[in-house]
């Protein structure tokens, strides 16, 4: 069985993980409540998609 001959350090770990974060380019507005939401994903602040309620929020 292949094992790695050194233990991988912290740093390494962060430096291999620096690239991992995922990052949100595009934000289309909310035609319900005017918030700020990613296309084709229902909106986090009212849980409305394509016209209605999807999710009803809380609070
Ligand atoms: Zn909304």
């Amino acid at each position: 069985m292949a094992v790695p001959k050194r233990k991988t350090s912290p740093s390494r770990r962060g430096m291999r993980r620096s690239h991992d974060s995922l990052k949100v380019e595009s934000f289309q507005e909310c035609p319900n409540c005017g918030e700020l939401k990613r296309p084709h994903i229902l909106c986090g602040a009212c849980g409305h998609y394509n016209g209605r309620e999807i999710v009803s929020v809380e609070g």
